[in-house]
């Protein structure tokens, strides 16, 4: 599967940094302004406050920031806040968080379509006035039932003739609250038998008694998104509005309404292809479920596929917005290795992220020639990658603790780690020989006795020894003991939900708690959001359950990638 659309590799650059990048939006926009089409262009990004931001939202923000940034234009940010039985402050504050946080700025454009609910409900009325748009009194169920189907045409309402002045009373009798829920709706008089079923009188207003986040119980009809979308786009002056491929089959209608309205001005849409991704589900609706029901630990999850999760599992803005970029814009809709996500974000981590040493089952090793008592600080590097993050201090004493992992008492042939006799290297620290085995009454090994090589500080030998390991450690003294998550796909299949209820498909092992695993003492003060690498196991950061005494951390990422290993293998039978 190619998951390339465009011409620039993945992780090239930060949406919309290069200049040279190019696809088929941003030849629309910059052919509208070479031909004076727009002196200045305007693009918005539209979420509806229902949830939390996820990574397909950020494959918009980045299109519509960044073609606003690329063109030395403007994106407002819109709250599509028409429902509202399903919207709350909550995900408003939410959502602007997550932009920000991706690293995008709105500046004074904060826009909610429900400051337009006045302008938009003239506009009705100047609709009902012109003899396109009547009150209906069937029920929903007979609504649909008249609506055809796919092959059928659709039949019209017996009210559908209603005279203006009728319809004008109805609809102001249906703001004034006279009318229970659904008793009645506001319809575009279009064409009940266009192949388009969009165009199938599609309902603009419905009656809805509920208070909403921001105008409170001053409305009790509420515009349908389908009227209040475009109507907005034309009150904001937005030029080119962006969205994914979903809409393109209401922008007959969407432009059925700028025709017929008395607009100040005509936003041209552009539909791109919604970003999907293995092993996800990119669906608001499914999300909630995911949080209301308990799957996870709510909408910031580490597991979860917004961008709050994601920021909470250690994910950096830059491996995101490198990793859309990657993906390119296109027209066409396909499904993106998650491996390709994970291979972003590792891309900037292996540069950015500072190496710390971290145990995750712990065992305990006594230099029996280290004298008690003694603490030497070692210099450890903190970023090979980058010279300019320095070193810092890692206390060693004479007991200390190491990976389990790294010890066999029968070891195979491909076993070069700690053994019965054998020498390795304590990173940054000494060479040390393990000499004795200690196990408890049940056969467990609780304990390596070793001796170090006095002459090999800092971890190099003066006779020119070379072991073929080097592990990490911590002194057993200074070490913080702390809880460990590690995490795995939501889902366990590609394609969740493929075979039926996606439920069922969920990963029973999807998340993984290590208890008393053992981190060195700088941890201690690492603050929220820095993700660092623990030398040899992956990239880790601090979780928001830690309390003083119980740092929790989560894993990121391991350091195997995959993806890039199976794009080389591509790459050699191709
Ligand atoms: P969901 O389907 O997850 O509930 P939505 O489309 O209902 O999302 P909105 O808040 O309406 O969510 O979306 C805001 C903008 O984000 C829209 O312009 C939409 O096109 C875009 N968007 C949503 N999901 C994706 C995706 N997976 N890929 C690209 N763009 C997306
Ligand atoms: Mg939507």
């Amino acid at each position: 599967m190619s998951t390339q659309e465009t011409n620039s590799p993945p992780g090239a650059s930060p949406a919309g940094t290069s200049p040279e990048r190019s696809d088929f939006i941003r030849e629309i926009v910059a052919a509208d302004l070479r031909d004076g089409k727009h002196q200045t262009i305007v693009t918005r990004f539209p979420p509806e406050p229902n949830g939390y931001l996820h990574i397909g939202h950020a494959k918009a923000i980045c299109i519509d920031f960044g073609v606003a940034r690329d063109f030395g234009g403007r994106c407002n940010l819109r709250f599509d806040d028409t429902n509202p039985t399903r919207e709350e402050q909550e995900y408003i504050d939410a959502i602007q968080e997550d932009i920000h946080w991706l690293g995008f700025d709105w500046g004074e454009h904060l826009y909610f379509a429900s400051g337009y609910f006045e302008q938009l409900y003239e506009w009705a009325v100047y609709l009902i006035k012109a003899g396109k748009a009547y009150v209906d009194d069937l029920s929903a169920d007979e609504i649909r039932e008249h609506r055809g189907t796919l092959t059928e045409p659709g039949r019209n309402s017996p009210w559908r003739e209603r005279s203006i002045e009728e319809n004008l009373d109805l609809f102001d009798r249906m703001r004034k609250g006279e009318f229970p829920d659904g008793a009645r709706v506001l319809r575009a008089k279009i064409d009940m038998a266009s192949p388009n079923m969009n165009m199938r009188d599609p309902a603009m207003y419905r009656i809805l008694h509920a208070e909403h986040p921001r105008t409170g119980a001053k409305w009790c009809v509420y515009p349908m998104y389908d009227y209040a979308h475009g109507q907005s786009d034309a009150i904001e002056g937005i030029t080119h509005s962006l969205c994914s491929l979903e809409f393109e089959i209401h922008r007959p209608l969407y432009d059925w309404f700028i025709d017929n309205l008395p607009v100040p001005s005509r936003p041209r849409q552009i539909e791109f292809a919604r970003l999907n991704i293995t092993y996800t589900v990119l669906s608001k609706r499914v999300l909630l479920r995911l949080v209301n029901d308990g799957y996870v630990r709510g909408w910031n999850d580490p597991r979860m596929p917004t961008l709050a999760g994601l920021r909470r599992r250690g994910f950096p803005a830059e491996g995101i917005r490198d990793f859309v970029t990657g993906v390119g814009v296109a027209k066409a809709d396909n499904v993106i290795e998650f491996g390709q996500l994970e291979h972003a974000v590792r891309d900037v981590l292996n540069r950015k992220a500072e190496r710390r040493f971290a145990v995750l089952a712990p065992l305990k090793v006594v230099i029996e020639n280290y004298p008690e008592g003694r603490v030497e600080e070692m210099d450890v590097v903190n970023n090979p990658e980058d010279p300019s993050a320095g070193s810092r201090k890692v206390p060693f004493t004479r007991e200390l603790w190491i990976e389990r992992d790294d010890f066999m008492e029968e070891p195979p042939a491909k076993f070069f780690r700690l053994a019965p006799g054998r020498e390795v290297r304590l990173r940054s620290a000494y060479f040390v020989t393990c000499r004795e085995v200690v196990k408890d009454a049940a056969g467990e090994i609780v304990e390596l006795r070793c001796t170090y090589d006095p002459a090999t500080r800092g971890g190099d030998s003066p006779d020119g020894r070379r072991p073929k390991a080097t592990l990490h450690w911590i002194s057993a003294d200074h070490a913080m003991p702390a809880e460990v998550r590690l995490y795995d796909h939501l889902f366990s299949r590609p394609d969740p939900g493929a075979d039926g209820d996606l439920f069922t498909d969920l990963n029973p092992d999807s998340e993984t708690v290590l208890q008393g695993c053992m981190v060195e003492p700088s941890l201690a003060d690492l603050p929220l959001g820095e993700t660092v690498q623990f030398e040899r196991l992956g990239y880790f950061c601090p979780d928001l359950d830690s309390t003083p005494g119980h740092p929790v951390f989560n894993r990121t990422l391991t350091l195997k990638d995959t993806w890039a290993k199976l794009q080389a293998q591509g790459k050699q039978n191709s």
